[in-house]
């Protein structure tokens, strides 16, 4: 199959659990920008299963944790994009784990923009 996010080397995750994985963002928008992927090759956040949604509330917190200890950033956005026309690229499960810096200036509105114009 020919997804990027199916064939990203295990050296690279940050976490990992079960069902999902993370990632830095080659695009990071903020500081430690991150990505959280499922290790299933499914479309989006709406075809996950029940039993991975719990896997994705832990890997959400651990990658929290890991972020609070080498950051500190002050707040998190976390973003999917569900389909073409809420600008998903990527039809493969991902979350923008986004942490955010009362400094960084950045709005919804330019973060939206941001992730239009980048890969993923
Ligand atoms: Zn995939």
């Amino acid at each position: 199959m020919n997804c990027i996010f199916c064939h990203i080397s295990p050296e690279k995750y940050l976490v990992e659990n079960e069902y999902f994985f993370a990632i830095r963002d080659i695009h990071p928008i903020t500081k430690g920008h991150s990505l959280i992927i499922s290790r299933r090759h499914t479309c989006d956040f709406f075809s996950l299963q029940t039993e991975e949604i719990t896997d994705l509330l832990e890997i959400c917190k651990a990658l929290r944790n890991l972020l609070e200890e080498e950051l500190h950033p002050e707040a998190y956005n976390l973003l999917m994009n569900c389909g073409s026309a809420a600008h998903q690229s990527i039809f493969h499960f991902h979350l923008h784990f986004i942490p955010r810096y009362h400094k960084d200036g950045l709005s919804l509105r330019t973060i939206n923009a941001k992730l239009r114009f980048i890969s993923f």
